[in-house]
């Protein structure tokens, strides 16, 4: 990680990787409020490509057929307070984009090379003027491997469940099915998935601080986070 500036951006980007359910959203947000950075969540576009492909009765193992969806297909990120509304074709689809069966299918169509490659070609042109707190899986690896700021957020997986599970608990209806060894399985599904993909597998980039959250408060992560920013990126590139 370099605190130079790259010569076409005057703001940074910040790189937050990690597997599924590390609070990289969380802290995405808060930076980019503190900074007033734009803050833009890479899997909310797996997760809405995976959304057209279930609703037009695709599968998700061939890649020439989902990168031809992928090219007749508009995904725009709206950045909020709270997180990204997401626009597919023009629709907003922010909600069912989060629900179980869609979060499954966003994990399986993002093996594919050629369709990581449209992701990427879209994220870089989103990110290229800086100012932005991009979320994801490969941003310091493969998206933006210039990016001043990298870190990777990670937790022990029965953490990550916990605090999933503690999360959605009050939202779920009394006779819903989820349980909180329902979530870690899930969680850790995915993360294998992630992890071991032929392209782009999640890892820490080499010159990422890895951040783990295991045993801190949310307000320890976001305070270390907000140190690790400020010991790369100089005053002038924050304002
Ligand atoms: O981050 P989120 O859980 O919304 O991502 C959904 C899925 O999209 C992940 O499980 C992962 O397989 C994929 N993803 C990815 N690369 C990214 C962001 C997400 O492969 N940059």
């Amino acid at each position: 990680m370099t605190a130079s500036t790259t010569p076409s951006r005057q703001h940074p980007v910040i790189a937050i990787d990690g597997p599924a359910g590390a609070g990289k959203s969380t802290l995405a947000a808060h930076l980019a409020r503190r900074f007033g950075f734009l803050n833009l969540e890479t899997g909310a576009m797996y997760r809405a490509l995976a959304l057209k492909a279930i609703d037009n009765d695709l599968g998700f193992d061939e890649e020439s057929v989902l990168v031809e969806l992928a090219s007749n297909t508009r995904i725009s990120l709206e950045p909020q307070r709270e997180g990204n509304r997401v626009l597919l074709d023009g629709v907003d689809v922010s909600r069912r984009v989060r629900e179980p069966d869609v979060t499954a299918a966003a994990s399986k169509v993002s093996i594919h090379p050629k369709l990581r490659e449209w992701m990427v070609a879209q994220q870089r042109l989103l990110g290229a003027a800086g100012g932005v707190v991009m979320e994801g899986r490969d941003i310091g690896t493969v998206v933006f491997p210039d990016a001043e700021v990298k870190i990777f957020l990670d937790a022990d997986p029965e953490v990550r469940g916990n605090r999933r599970y503690r999360q959605i608990t009050p939202n779920q209806p009394a006779d819903s099915k989820v349980t909180e060894q329902g979530l870690i399985e899930e969680l850790k599904e995915r993360d294998a998935r992630d992890r071991n993909r032929a392209e782009s597998p999640l890892r820490p980039a080499e010159d990422a601080v890895i951040l783990d959250s295991t045993s801190m408060t949310l307000d320890q992560v976001l305070q270390a986070a907000e140190s690790i920013v400020r010991e790369h990126v100089s005053d002038a590139q924050l304002h």
